[in-house]
């Protein structure tokens, strides 16, 4: 999971850049950087940790040009952050500044082809294979003086010899020009959009509401299967350079994009709300029964109140979520455990004590914090404890750039050959839980859709040892 924001302008871009960048810091706390480009030189700061500490501010104006990138990680495979595996990356020859989104999952592979051309791999950040693909593409089509024709055989080739999913902006001189260069996976499984502002600066960023701070009008979103290159001042070039079926992915509309951005198919509030009254029909058809319909915050909010629409019941808030607490790290008993989510998420006593609630939350990943919820709310003594989740059980860990643990590591795997709606009423210690359907979520979603931790069905293939090496990291980190 990761975040970036990308722009071209005819005027200084740093503190734009800076501004989109704080949009989506929920995309990515553990390092940042912002690169600019400066009449073919770079300037580039980053480091680890969230915006202010990675890219203060008393740095912006340093950071000279009319071009640039900023870049928000979180790491869903290699370990540990380092300030070397922060982006943007940067190639000298030829000049080429670059940030993705996203997972590659043939990591191996790629670096052994680049190694064989010359290249070696630095970091243990996937945008580096991506970069080197592209420079490599580049210069063995002519070592200077790139054209249209040369960015499009390479973005081809990157198709061609990365796997996996990913949103790319780069900057690069274009037929002489500075250009901002923007392409996704070709089954544009990650999100990527652009806009432009009145001014005639083109912005690029993982979700719209880093372009809604700046009030620049979105275009759309960056069309699966194209490249875009964008000029300020000029209209988007969008060329053709492979074919597939587009296959977005299912959780950034369910739990990961802020419900105020806008992806291919509407307004991500809009798309909760769909899911909550499904949810709310499939949840009414089992006989069920509640007074008070209550989210886990926050992701879940716009669903319950959906829920509570449809039901014709009571919505309220029945925790406090503290924005203050940090990262709690993992605690040796269940005494600090339960302190470390209290301190995280607060109970209203009111909200539960002798009533009938229906809790509601996004998804069911390893189960630890919902059955820790339920055992802070049971002490309130509810009536009864009913939980709905929009979403279906992930069964499946994600390969493709959404941070998961390993497949082991799933509530739903302990439980394979069994009721798992049933089983869970149990481990959690709930009157029931129900979980939306895969057909009312395709229902909401649609058919263009990457549900592999929903169904197991990968439509990047990933190898046995490709999934060995993701999930050996991801036991590693
Ligand atoms: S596997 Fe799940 S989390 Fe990963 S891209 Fe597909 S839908 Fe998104």
């Amino acid at each position: 999971m990761c975040g970036f924001v990308g722009m071209i302008s005819s005027t200084p871009v740093a503190a734009q850049i800076g501004l989109g960048m704080q949009m989506i810091q929920h995309r990515g706390q553990d390092a940042a950087g912002i690169g600019t480009w400066d009449d073919r030189r770079v300037h580039l700061v980053k480091g680890l940790g969230m915006i202010p500490q990675a890219v203060p501010e008393q740095a912006w104006p340093t950071l000279h040009g009319n071009a640039g990138i900023g870049h928000v990680r979180y790491p869903t495979a290699g370990a540990v952050s380092t300030a070397e595996d922060a982006q943007p990356f940067r190639t000298r020859s030829p000049g080429i500044l670059l940030a993705h989104n996203g997972n590659v999952t043939n990591v191996p592979e790629v670096t052994a082809w680049l190694r064989d051309q010359g290249h070696v791999v630095l970091s243990s950040c996937d945008a580096e294979p991506i970069l080197l693909t592209f420079a490599c593409a580049l210069t063995n089509r002519r070592p200077a003086g790139h054209t249209t024709e040369d960015v499009v055989a390479a973005v081809r080739e990157v198709h061609a010899r990365v796997r996996g999913a990913y949103s790319v902006v780069a900057i690069v001189e274009v037929d002489g020009q500075p250009t901002m260069v923007a392409f996704r996976d070709p089954h544009a499984i990650r999100p990527g959009v652009y806009g432009q502002s009145s001014s005639g600066a083109w912005m690029v960023a993982s979700e719209s509401v880093a372009l809604d701070v700046l009030e620049i009008e979105k275009r759309g979103d960056l069309p699966y299967g194209q490249v875009a290159l964008l000029r300020a001042g000029q209209e988007p070039v969008l060329i053709p350079v492979s074919e597939g079926q587009p296959r977005h992915c299912a959780f950034e509309r369910i739990y990961f994009a802020r419900p105020d951005s806008h992806m291919e198919d509407g307004r991500i509030n809009r798309t909760r709300w769909l899911m909550g009254r499904r949810l709310a029909r499939e949840w009414r058809e089992r006989g069920h029964e509640a007074d008070i319909v209550v989210p886990v915050p926050d992701s879940s909010r716009t669903a319950a109140m959906a829920m509570a629409d449809e039901l014709q019941i009571q919505h309220r808030d029945g925790f406090v979520k503290n924005r203050y607490s940090g990262r709690t790290f993992i605690m040796p008993d269940q005494a600090s455990r339960d302190a470390a989510l209290r301190l995280k998420l607060n109970p209203i006593r009111e909200m539960f004590e002798g009533r009938k609630v229906l809790l509601v939350d996004d998804s069911i990943v390893r189960g630890s914090t919902m059955r820790r919820i339920v055992g802070m709310v049971r002490a309130l003594k509810p009536e009864s404890l009913h939980i709905a989740i929009f979403s279906p059980p992930v069964t499946h860990p994600c390969f493709y750039g959404i941070d998961m643990p390993t497949r082991a590591e799933l509530v739903a795997t302990q439980f394979e050959g069994q009721d798992l709606e049933v089983a869970l009423t149990t481990y959690f210690g709930a009157d029931s839980v129900t979980f939306l359907t895969q057909e009312g979520t395709r229902a909401v979603l649609g058919p263009n859709l990457c549900d592999a931790c929903f169904s197991g069905d990968y439509v990047v293939p990933v190898s046995e040892a490709e999934r060995s090496a993701i999930e050996a990291e991801r036991r590693a980190g």
